[in-house]
């Protein structure tokens, strides 16, 4: 019998080349293989989609040049989700305190 379940991650990129931050939210299904492991499956608006961590160019300049990195204040992946923007909100507040 497999089990199967949900987890919402929120990915944090920065651009190494123009500067530029953003964040993307993705839903991330596990599943079982039944073997003791564990197969892992990203969807991003509700399509499949590669690991966060790859083929992100930035959105603002295209480069590839782009780190990336979960945001710590999600993870657990089971924060309510009332408040999508808290995130956002505070990727601004660090650029503000980087002196931006
Ligand atoms: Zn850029």
């Amino acid at each position: 019998m497999r089990n199967a379940w949900s987890d919402h991650e929120v990915w944090i990129y920065e651009c190494l080349r123009c500067g530029a931050t953003w964040e993307e939210g993705f839903d991330v299904r596990h599943v079982d293989d039944g073997h003791g492991g564990e197969a892992v499956a990203y969807a991003h608006g509700g399509h499949p989609c590669t690991t966060p961590w790859t083929d992100h160019p930035c959105c603002e300049c295209h480069s590839g040049n782009v780190k990336a990195f979960s945001a710590p204040w999600r993870k657990s992946g089971r924060v309510p989700e009332q408040r999508p923007d808290s995130g956002l909100e505070t990727v601004i507040h660090l650029r503000r305190i980087h002196a931006w």
